[in-house]
């Protein structure tokens, strides 16, 4: 199984949930079967009983569960069938492990955010990426997996220290993480900024996470020498730093994705030469 996890940085709300599904549309049209899981660090079961002025509207998925609205965007994108184990938040999680405790699995040992919490994290995400969502036989190729909130977010430790583990045992041929990140215009200097990126880009190392790839969220395409101070302050190659600027439709992104030849980027750290063929994006 090759995994992408798509983390954000600097602020929330830059477009993680759009930015992973247009990515699945990427690898889709590379002849890759995608899936993809969402996770929400917040201790809310699901999403249904938050309030949808904060979050957005519930989305309802086929098997009744109620789910954060990312998951509408992934079943539209991907033209997929996701179920509630897409979805995992800490509240699941930390359900999952008491009623563990409660059995008595743990018998002995002193239940602990790692490895008991850590532990479960990585065994779902890695149960729930071999299920086939695409209504065929056999294990997707690719889970995308969008780490909800922002890098630095004291709730999403767990996650981050389990994804950090997951990232060890798989091997990095097998873990791409792209870091979608804000690159300010101030309006006085009217200069692209990239110090909240390095400064993010530092949180997410010192968490055990590399990045390989950088999508960088603008109001404008990202400069090419401000792309060449990113690459030597955050350590990632220019050719796998990509601009995400502002587009009028959301459609368009998986396009602006394939014309920075995105998938290449993907497919090198992934090593999926032998299964990926030519984007069939138009
Ligand atoms: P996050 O998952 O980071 O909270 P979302 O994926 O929900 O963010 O996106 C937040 C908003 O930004 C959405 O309304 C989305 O349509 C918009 N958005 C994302 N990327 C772009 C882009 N490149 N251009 C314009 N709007 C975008």
């Amino acid at each position: 199984m090759k995994y992408v996890l798509v983390t954000g940085g600097v602020v929330s709300g830059l477009g993680k949930g759009i930015t992973a599904s247009s990515i699945g549309v990427l690898l889709q049209s590379c002849g890759l079967r995608v899936t993809c899981i969402k996770i929400d660090p917040y201790l809310n079961y699901d999403a249904g009983t938050m309030s949808p002025y904060e979050h957005g509207e519930v989305f309802v998925l086929d098997d009744g569960s109620e789910v954060d609205l990312d998951l509408g965007n992934y079943e539209r994108f991907l033209d997929c069938t996701l179920t509630r184990d897409n979805n995992i938040t800490l509240g699941k999680i930390q359900q999952h492990v008491m009623d563990k405790e409660r059995r008595g699995d743990y018998l002995g040992a002193t239940v602990q955010i790692v490895p008991h919490v850590t532990d479960a994290i990585k065994e779902w995400v890695e149960r729930v990426a071999m299920l086939p969502v695409d209504g065929k036989e056999g294990p997707p190729d690719v889970c995308i997996i969008e780490l909800g909130g922002t890098i630095g977010d004291n709730e999403s430790r767990p996650f981050t220290d389990a994804l950090s583990q997951l990232s060890y045992s798989v091997g990095p041929e097998n873990f791409c993480l792209i870091h979608v990140t804000l690159v300010p215009v101030l309006s006085v200097v009217g200069e692209q900024k990239t110090k909240p990126t390095q400064h993010s880009v530092r949180d997410l190392r010192g968490l055990g996470l590399t990045p390989d790839i950088l999508a960088c969220r603008s109001t404008q395409v990202l400069e090419e020498t401000v792309k060449g101070k990113l690459s030597r302050f955050c350590y990632v190659p220019i050719q796998n730093i990509f601009s995400l600027h502002d587009v009028h439709n959301i459609g368009h992104i998986p396009l602006l994705l394939k014309d920075q030849k995105t998938h290449e980027a993907i497919s090198k750290v992934l090593n999926l030469a032998s299964i990926a063929k030519e984007p069939s994006l138009e």
